[in-house]
């Protein structure tokens, strides 16, 4: 058996780290710590028009003052484009991914037209692009998600540390997904399976409200031939209204004048109860207790 861990924690620069945020950059860095892991640090940052200058700089700083200490040089998505070209140009040599003409407009339509499938907010491509383009432009790429060697008309099924088993018909609930969008960007699908795999992560823990990603960025693996990792997604942050906390609904940065009770608001979120007056000393209580939990199997208790 390896003991080789590395975990990741992956911020997008739209804003600094806020109460949520944190639960997941803790908790990916003290299941890396109490694995005797790797932390690496990815700014997520493809999405041009998003990214808020200098939250990259921002988050690197408030997490050293957290304590939470990265292995290595933070890398950043936008300088590694030239991987998730290469995958992709690999997707379309292996007849996985092609290209789509479809407009927001056409995707509006379809959807609802009688008889379309949708799953929650987000629409099931009807499959319009898929044995050609009928002479439109090509706008952006898709990946066609179906007969997924070994997994059985494209239901992906995976183990969550905390969510437990976990089941996903990905034709169903998503069809054909982006891969590459109409303006050039990678989607963060393709991006996530590309650098998880190029930097060796054997562990990602990150946020429940991306558990619902990783059924396409199995298929993506499984398409790739690369390794699965281990999975684990940690509780939400809910605002005062019961909405998750987020930097779209306004979450407040996090108020570093006080790192300490930052670092407990999180730890409670994770049922963990650290003692220390000081931020090193509150964290090695804190990773005491999770390495208690992971040798027993359960990193954050299920509720
Ligand atoms: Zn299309």
């Amino acid at each position: 058996m390896s003991h080789r861990y590395i975990g990741r924690f992956a911020p997008s620069p739209t804003g600094l780290l806020h109460a949520g945020s944190l639960v997941a950059a803790l908790a990916s860095w003290l299941d890396a710590r109490a694995h005797d892991g790797t932390w690496l640090v990815r700014i997520e940052d493809l999405d041009g028009p998003r990214n808020v200058a200098g939250a990259a700089e921002a988050i690197v700083a408030q997490l050293e003052r957290l304590g939470l200490h990265p292995d290595g040089d933070t890398a950043y998505q936008s300088e590694r484009t030239a991987l998730y070209a290469a995958a992709l140009q690999r997707l379309v040599e292996l007849g996985r991914a092609y290209p789509c003409a479809c407009s927001r407009r056409d995707l509006a339509v379809a959807a609802s037209a009688p008889g379309a499938e949708s799953a929650g907010s987000e629409r099931v491509y009807p499959g319009t692009c898929r044995n050609g383009l009928g002479g439109k432009a090509a706008r952006s790429m898709r990946q066609r998600v179906e007969s997924v060697p070994g997994s059985g008309d494209a239901v992906v099924t995976w183990h969550d540390r905390r969510l437990g088993a976990q089941r996903e018909d990905v034709a169903r609930a998503v069809g054909d997904f982006v891969l590459q969008r109409a303006d050039g960007v990678f989607a963060y699908q393709l991006a996530v399976v590309v650098d998880d795999a190029a930097q060796g992560v054997t562990d990602v823990v990150r946020g429940e409200d991306l558990a619902g990603s990783t059924a396409r960025q199995i298929v993506l693996q499984r398409a790739l031939g690369l390794p699965t990792p281990r999975y684990l997604h940690t509780p939400l942050v809910l605002a005062s209204d019961g909405s998750k906390l987020s930097k779209q609904t306004g979450a407040q940065p996090l108020d570093l004048g006080d790192p300490l009770a930052a670092l407990r608001a999180a730890g409670g979120v994770l049922g963990i109860d650290g003692e220390g007056t000081q931020v090193a000393a509150w964290l090695d209580s804190a990773l005491r207790t999770w390495r208690e939990r992971s040798i027993g199997g359960q990193s954050v208790p299920r509720a």
